[in-house]
């Protein structure tokens, strides 16, 4: 056996993971570096009003500490930030983390990760988990005039709690998951509500029951009732991604006469509903799940513009049509850079491959988790893997136990360097496209699953295929030295 140190960067819900299973596997000589002073990744980020995860929350759970304190089906966001916080600190894996750095470089050398913080900090690892997030630079949009706002502007994702929304005229810029979460949430508080709506959403309705302490008492009792919560919501994302992936299933028609259904039945005025009438597929951009959004915006007090936005002034958003929509606050639910993964850290593998250069056209990993050249640095929730309206947390587990898999013959010793090899990257890659052909998410539609291509970069297959994947590594896929 060999002593392995090792890295992992970023202290959110996969870095919390992460360092639990090292420590569980008896790799103990590992430290997390996480920038912000908090555990808790886009749960700590993320503060807007009605911050909710439209994955159940049974499901939304690791599966080594199930909740039966969670409040809701799908439980508010400060319930789910507390819990991760919670899991770190039942696991004793706080004295591990190295907050308030950040880590700027990693770069390989002589078998080893040199790893570089802001504060000048160097360590040297022989392995490097990036638990960097997917959703986590915010994305400004490209609008005229964002600065000579008087009111107050923000990302949905850097939310200004000084500001007050009671009684203000509030706008809201985006028609994603954040955005129609914020608008269900606020438009009771404040005089108007102006939701800028460049594309109109397909929304899957939703019931959110509150569990009651009796249900809860019984979670308690039998942790078997949670798993069996667990289980059916499981099988019924199994469906669903079996349904996304091959756009003209029965399980996809399914979906869409739901959508469909909600929108006829719950938008009464034939004009607005027309303009919340999307000209795509339901599911080719990430599916709304929402209990509240159509009730929100028949509200008398909220108002939905569809011209689109010419410029931000000083007294609000001006449209297309001349028309000024005065506002005091503006809060641009524009989504984030799906792009950047483990970036702007400055990885440099093997003979100098520097990952912002391999990755110039696009990002691309070997089933999201591996890059040739870059040896014992491995992802989660990396470039193409399973997004959208999935659990992530269990995205991240099941990847964890793939890479706990390629660590232990590093352990072993029996070997001392693996990535993936450029062949299976590439021909995994010609599969992925093919595949991602025949998915909803190529049906006609703009959205942040596309790549510059179009092409959606993302797993394309279903689920219960990337557990399989998952299960146990390809070894004639990766490249060993010894
Ligand atoms: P998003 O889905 O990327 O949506 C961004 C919105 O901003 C879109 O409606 C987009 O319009 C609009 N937009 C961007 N630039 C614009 C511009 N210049 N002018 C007008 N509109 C503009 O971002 P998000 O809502 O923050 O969600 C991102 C992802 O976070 C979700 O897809 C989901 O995976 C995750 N999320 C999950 C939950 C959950 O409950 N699990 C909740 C929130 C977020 P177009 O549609 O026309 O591009």
């Amino acid at each position: 056996m060999r002593e392995l140190r090792l890295a992992v960067i970023g202290a959110g819900m996969a870095g919390i993971l992460s360092a639990i299973k090292l420590k569980q596997a008896g790799l103990v000589d590992f430290t997390v570096y996480e920038k912000a002073d908090r555990v808790g990744g886009t749960w700590r980020e993320n503060t807007y009003p009605g911050l909710s995860c439209d994955v159940p929350s049974h499901l939304y759970s690791y599966s080594f500490a199930l909740n039966p304190d969670w409040s809701h089906l799908y439980s508010p966001g400060e319930e789910i930030e507390a819990y991760f916080e919670r899991v770190a600190v039942d696991h004793d894996v706080l004295s591990h983390i190295r907050f308030g750095d950040e880590v700027v470089s990693c770069t390989f050398s002589d078998g080893h990760w040199l790893l570089t913080t802001a504060a000048g900090v160097t360590d040297h690892v022989d392995v490097v988990i990036a638990a960097t997030g997917v959703l986590h630079h915010p994305k400004y949009p490209d609008i005229a005039g964002l600065d000579s706002f008087d009111g107050a502007l923000f990302h949905s994702a850097r939310w200004d709690h000084d500001v007050t929304l009671d009684g203000a005229r509030l706008g809201v810029i985006g028609t994603g998951s954040t955005a129609m979460q914020i608008v269900a949430a606020t438009v009771d508080r404040v005089d108007t509500l102006t939701l800028f709506q460049r594309t109109a959403q397909w929304v899957m309705p939703a019931v959110n029951p509150a569990y009651s302490p009796e249900e809860q008492k019984a979670f308690r009792a039998d942790r078997g009732l949670m798993e069996n919560v667990r289980h059916s919501v499981a099988e019924l994302f199994d469906h669903f991604s079996d349904g996304i992936v091959r756009a003209d299933s029965p399980e996809m028609k399914m979906i869409e006469t739901f959508c469909l259904d909600n929108l006829e039945k719950s938008v009464t005025d034939p004009v607005l509903r027309e303009r919340l009438r999307p000209d795509y597929r339901a599911a080719c951009k990430r599916l709304i799940v929402s209990t509240n959004f159509y009730d929100a915006i028949q509200k008398p007090n909220a108002v939905l513009v569809t011209d689109g936005i010419e410029a931000v002034e000083g007294a609000g958003v001006r449209t297309a049509d001349g028309w000024l929509h005065p506002l005091d606050v503006l809060v641009l639910a524009t989504g984030f850079q799906v792009d950047a993964f483990v970036r702007p850290v400055k990885v440099v593998g093997r003979h100098g491959a520097d990952l912002d250069r391999v990755w110039a056209d696009r990002p691309q990993a070997y089933l999201s988790i591996s890059v040739p050249d870059f040896p014992n640095f491995f992802m989660l929730n990396g470039p193409n893997g399973p997004v959208g309206n999935f659990s992530l947390v269990e995205v991240a587990e099941l990847q964890l136990g793939y890479i706990l898999q390629l660590v232990d013959r590093l352990r072993s010793g029996a070997i001392r360097e693996i990535s993936a090899t450029e062949k299976a990257m590439s021909e995994l890659e010609s599969a992925r496209v093919e595949a991602a052909a025949t998915t909803i998410w190529s049906t006609g539609c703009r959205s942040w699953y596309l790549d510059d291509r179009g092409i959606p970069a993302v797993w394309p297959w279903p689920f219960s295929q990337f557990r399989t994947e998952m299960a146990a590594p390809k070894w004639e896929d990766y490249e060993v030295l010894s």
